[in-house]
């Protein structure tokens, strides 16, 4: 849960880290911008601010902020129906992403949240910085996270789906709740 006052916060300092990425972003879009807690409500912590350029049935492109040390936590697409799941290419614009797929164990940079070991399992360290990119395939697992400087990148998808994501933490709640204050 979320008030507004932290929604609209988070949505002017997540346009700012994108305008200094290079990229803008207008009121309107800026407004759009997704403030993702996952029903943990701590979303410094964990967390992502999204702003989506555009979802059709197809495809999508999204913009993609993490505040410093922010992390996005554990997670898969599912396939649904005769989709296999979504595929998603991940593109570096400012800042590292620390991303973390199954694979043999190379955890290096980044750190697991407090107390959650148990549901962020993968070990496998992929580091994407600007004008680096990483594809994952339909049903990996991946979890991510920023350094110090926080980071901005691109997520280009087939169809997304977000409300149908499984989480390896079974505490999480894909729908933000935004209390008015
Ligand atoms: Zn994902």
């Amino acid at each position: 849960m979320l008030t507004r006052t932290q929604v609209s916060a988070a949505q002017k300092r997540a346009a700012a880290f994108i305008r200094e990425a290079g990229l803008p972003v207008s009121a309107q879009e800026e407004s759009l911008i997704d403030i993702v807690d996952f029903g943990l409500s701590h979303h410094e912590e964990e967390g992502i601010q999204v702003l989506t350029w555009f979802a059709t049935e197809r495809q999508a492109a999204k913009v993609l902020v993490l505040f410093p040390n922010q992390t996005e936590p554990e997670h898969w697409h599912p396939p649904v129906g005769k989709d296999p799941g979504k595929e998603e290419i991940i593109r570096g614009i400012r800042g590292q992403v620390r991303f973390y797929v199954p694979g043999p164990d190379t955890f290096r940079t980044g750190f697991v949240p407090p107390g959650k070991e148990d549901v962020y399992v993968c070990r496998h360290e992929v580091l994407v910085g600007p004008g680096e990119q990483l594809i994952l395939a339909p049903g990996t697992k991946h979890w991510f996270q920023a350094g110090p400087e926080g980071a901005v990148f691109f997520s280009f998808s087939t169809c997304v789906r977000d409300g149908l994501d499984g989480f390896t933490d079974p505490a999480i709640v894909r729908q933000t709740v935004i209390v008015e204050d």
